[in-house]
């Protein structure tokens, strides 16, 4: 129940691309205790270590990113409807007639200024946001431009160990961090934690974070798809088999060797996963993997059913699967081979 009320908290919380605090400050107060160093930097990246005991230590970064995506008004009409563009990867068709709320508290709904069904997904350029406001003077009273609007999303309990929210992406991998770090005792490589800004506008924070980290193997924690309802099967993990272990998406393709690996140690440790080949769609991997001189990547991540939705679902023993097999796996004395010299 514990857990279930922190993954609530962390998925609540406003925290569009750029005002990640809310969450950030929640993570802090959470790890503090555990952490042998925390840095907040310049660009809002919580980098959180976990100090490794290994003779030969090497720097494992681990990402998981603590913005959601939402709208941000671009202007105010005078009829105190708000036009809006979008932050992340937002779906026209996924925002109309929801609800969304902006930072201060204030509510709206999601209109269109055409037909719904000549809407792509990709044309939030035509949506709205109405906040009940009549004029443009009104309206001013509550938003300005540039106020980025977060969907509204319950989170609610569902049949079995299933649980539905907005912003599981990537809040859920922010909590299955934050577990790795309480859980965790010292590890044999130095390991840090990195809880990463705007990665839905273009892994921005983790670009930045590897560059202060300077990892010489990177994971990123993350959503993937659920491949497991209709119009959805282009994939192979679905709800409640187990973690996916990524083996490439859009972004990254991950180290075979080192995959393998990680996947050798879920059998030994009877963690279950699953493997990962996703069509589209990237993660905070593409960016550790192009950092510095390069970096061996890996990637854990959550089967999400309506991912970038206000409805998002995950299964909580896929949780569970993926805290202790990064856990474990992080902790263990991985063989870590960065460049070599050939002659
Ligand atoms: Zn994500």
């Amino acid at each position: 129940m514990e857990k279930q009320k922190c993954i609530k908290r962390y998925a609540q919380a406003f925290g569009v691309s750029g005002k990640e605090t809310q969450i950030s400050d929640m993570i802090i107060q959470d790890i503090k205790e555990y952490a042998d160093e925390i840095i907040r930097d310049a660009m809002g990246n919580l980098i959180v270590l976990k100090r490794g005991c290994g003779k030969d230590k090497k720097k494992i970064m681990c990402a998981a990113h603590m913005d959601e995506i939402g709208l941000c008004v671009v202007k105010i009409m005078d009829n105190g409807l708000l036009r809006v563009k979008r932050v992340g990867g937002v779906s026209a068709l996924c925002s109309f007639m929801n609800r969304v709320r902006f930072e201060n508290g204030t509510t709206g709904t999601v209109g269109a200024f055409e037909k719904i069904e000549d809407l792509k997904p990709s044309d939030v350029n035509k949506l709205y946001i109405d906040i009940g406001a009549m004029t443009k003077e009104e309206a001013q009273r509550y938003v300005s431009v540039g106020d980025c609007a977060v969907f509204l999303g319950e989170y609610v309990p569902l049949a079995g160990k299933n649980v539905m929210a907005k912003a599981f992406d990537d809040r859920i991998a922010c909590f299955i961090q934050t577990e790795a770090v309480k859980r965790m005792d010292t590890p044999y490589h130095d390991v840090y934690f990195v809880f990463t800004v705007q990665e839905e506008v273009g892994l921005f924070g983790s670009t930045t974070a590897s560059e202060t980290v300077c990892p010489d193997l990177g994971i990123a924690v993350d959503i993937t798809g659920s491949f497991d309802v209709p119009g959805e099967e282009h994939g192979n993990p679905v709800l409640g088999k187990g973690a996916a272990v990524k083996i490439n998406d859009s972004s990254v393709i991950c180290d075979a060797g080192m995959t393998e690996d990680l996947i050798a140690y879920a059998k030994t440790h009877h963690i279950a996963f699953q493997r990962d080949a996703l069509a589209a769609g990237g993660t905070d991997a593409g960016a550790m993997n192009k950092s510095g001189r390069g970096v061996k990547v890996l990637g854990i991540s959550i089967p999400t059913r309506y991912g970038h939705s206000p409805n998002s679902i995950v299964n909580l023993d896929d949780v569970e699967a993926c805290i202790e097999l990064l856990k474990g796996y992080v902790s263990s004395e991985i063989k870590i081979v960065t460049s070599e010299k050939i002659k």
